[in-house]
């Protein structure tokens, strides 16, 4: 499927991009993400039977962000099985990632895992299901990428606990409804911790590949999640993983991903494989310009719509 020349063509589509990333603006809302340079831009396809093509900053950590909602997903679904889904829903919001709205008017049960109140859902599930999950996250992302160089930006952390009054007041809301059960501290604590963790566009490649595979990580052979789960994680990040751009993606792209405000997006590519793309500015949205591009671009290249 792949043609013997990619790699030069991967290098080719990423130089398209080396002006584009001024369309976008670095995430701002803290310090310590404004201050990554612009101009930074990586690539990774990684395959499952496992060959890897990477261009420019690949090997760069950057904070995973929202991209953590995957990760936090999936444990939670191992652990709690499907009284996950009473607690929260399977619907695209239409709403920005962080907007409490609808979380009123739907009782505290958040429209689904990967917008923060969803995702906050999650932590609380990690939090009070393990007696340290935000070691049991970082230890499930390190054997995932198989590699112990994972950590969580402590300068990240400290200042999304600064700014997190948006995300306590979701978790409080939800709290309210019954649909938490930790203390919210707790829960709060879980969830700013697994959005500063640092991964470079190859870790992550290499981690997803799980969900390509039908829940069988390809190069530990370990199973992750049942082959249902993995289409479950799948469906929701094509119909919500993209932001309130997600349809968007779908109809021009198409495929199941996933994107952070550090500048992070992944795709999976069922029976095939995963692509990771970085680079920090971000449209109105908050999707990286470039990368959306650069998936856009290796997607049309390969053939790789799950719409085809
Ligand atoms: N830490 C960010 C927040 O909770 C993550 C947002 C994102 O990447 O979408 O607001």
């Amino acid at each position: 499927k792949i043609p013997d020349d990619f790699k030069s063509k991967l290098h080719n589509l990423l130089t398209l991009q080396t002006l584009s990333y001024k369309e976008g603006n670095v995430a701002d809302y803290i310090p310590a993400l404004a201050q990554v340079p612009p101009e930074l831009m990586g690539v990774v396809v990684a395959t499952i039977d496992g060959k890897v093509f990477t261009a420019g900053d690949y090997d760069t950590q950057f904070s995973i962000q929202s991209i953590s909602k995957i990760f936090g997903l999936v444990m939670a679904m191992n652990r709690v099985g499907d009284n996950l889904w009473k607690r929260v829903n399977m619907e695209p919001s239409g709403q920005p990632f962080n907007s409490i709205i609808q979380l009123e008017w739907e009782k505290g049960i958040p429209r689904n895992p990967v917008i923060n109140a969803g995702a906050i859902l999650v932590a609380d599930v990690l939090a009070s299901h393990y007696s340290a999950s935000k070691l049991a996250f970082l230890s499930f992302m390190r054997s995932l990428a198989n590699d112990e160089n994972i950590y969580i930006d402590q300068e990240v952390n400290q200042s999304e606990l600064i700014h997190g009054n948006r995300n306590a007041a979701l978790a409080y809301l939800m709290k309210s409804f019954g649909n938490i059960e930790a203390e919210v501290p707790d829960v709060l604590t879980h969830y700013f911790a697994q959005c500063s963790v640092s991964m470079s566009c190859k870790q992550l490649a290499q981690s997803l590949l799980f969900l390509a595979n039908k829940g069988i990580h390809p190069l530990s052979n370990k199973k992750i999640c049942t082959p249902k789960d993995a289409h479950r994680v799948n469906a929701i990040l094509s119909t919500s993983g993209m932001y309130d751009q997600s349809g968007e993606f779908a109809f021009s792209v198409g495929l199941p991903a996933k994107s952070g405000v550090g500048g992070g997006i992944v795709a999976v590519v069922p029976n095939f494989g995963v692509i990771c793309a970085w680079s920090p500015p971000l449209n109105s949205f908050g999707n990286s310009v470039v990368g959306m591009n650069l998936i856009a671009g290796i997607a049309e290249e390969l053939g790789l719509s799950i719409y085809h």
